[in-house]
């Protein structure tokens, strides 16, 4: 006979941890919601990249609410050598969050201008995961859902998107790029993964720009500690069972081990957040050579 006591310690875990973890659905927003931001100005910036002869763009999917329709672009970025490893990045999941979708147009501008840099890694780069929040300068998605919260049901469009993308591909290494309205400096998630060595001299690299590193971000059970949450594997699958999977625990458990988030506070200007971004970026593709990359298996 399971003990009262056992019910009771579970429901106030999953109480406590659901907490944590925010609601991830609102009211729909209006087809009157004002647009902040322009899409064809985007589109206009990954044209002339893809001018390049290792770049190419592709629509791999279309958000469509109403009139409001915009594509999920990605960018494949085929390396100049036989491709070694095999990066994905992502941001704009939030469309609140500037930074994340900016660092990855220049990083797809940076890698198809100077294709020398990365001569054997390729790259799938996906700029604007949320095209509707990101117009709208808005977190959720027009239905008012978290697409962050949402990859265990796929009950938005974009979340589906991705999946269907990501479907069988492996990747040696995946970093989904975010800012933070309410941090007081830089911290990252990693995920499933015993070494903080290499978090660690991403932290430590920001710290030594001058920049603050966030000492206590608003999670009950994932303490930061010290710029780091170190989310373990019965977390991931406990996101999994409440529903509430985000799109790099969905990563971790189906297309990398070594997957990272990157958080940026806003209270720094745009231009620093952008160089936290780029300086955690290089550190951690620049592993890839360094045999840093964790030995934690793909369960
Ligand atoms: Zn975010």
């Amino acid at each position: 006979m399971v003990s009262n006591k056992l019910i009771l310690s579970v429901l106030l875990f999953s109480t406590i941890f659901s907490l944590s973890c925010a609601s991830g659905h609102i009211d729909m927003f209006p087809e009157t919601q004002p647009l902040v931001r322009d899409i064809s100005l985007i589109n206009a910036r990954l044209i002339k990249a893809a001018s390049s002869s290792q770049l190419s763009i592709d629509v791999i999917g279309e958000v469509e609410y109403g009139k409001y329709k915009a594509p999920v672009w990605v960018a494949t970025f085929t390396p100049l050598k036989e491709t070694k490893y095999r990066v994905f990045l992502s941001g704009g999941i939030h469309g609140d969050e500037p930074a994340g979708a900016e660092i990855m147009v220049k990083t797809i501008e940076m890698v198809a201008k100077d294709p020398k840099k990365y001569e054997d890694i390729s790259f799938d780069i996906v700029p604007i995961v949320n095209p509707w929040g990101w117009s709208h300068n808005i977190r959720f998605n027009q239905e008012g859902r978290d697409i962050n919260r949402d990859f265990a049901s796929f009950k938005t469009q974009e979340s589906a998107i991705i999946k269907k993308f990501v479907e069988g591909k492996i990747y040696d290494l995946i970093i989904d790029h975010h800012e933070d309205p309410s941090s007081k400096g830089f911290y990252m998630y990693q995920y499933g993964n015993p070494d903080t060595t290499l978090s660690r001299k991403v932290i430590e690299a920001v710290r030594g720009s001058g920049y603050p590193i966030e000492q206590d971000v608003n999670m009950i059970i994932l303490k930061t500690k010290d710029g780091l949450i170190d989310a373990p594997m019965w977390g991931l699958w406990y996101m999994k069972i409440t529903r509430q999977l985000s799109i790099t625990n969905y990563f971790r458990l189906h297309n990398s081990k070594d997957v990272y988030t990157v958080e940026t506070p806003t209270i720094l200007d745009l231009k620093d957040r952008l160089g936290i971004h780029q300086m955690a970026l290089e550190i951690l593709i620049n592993s890839l050579y360094q045999n840093e990359i964790s030995s934690a298996s793909l369960d």
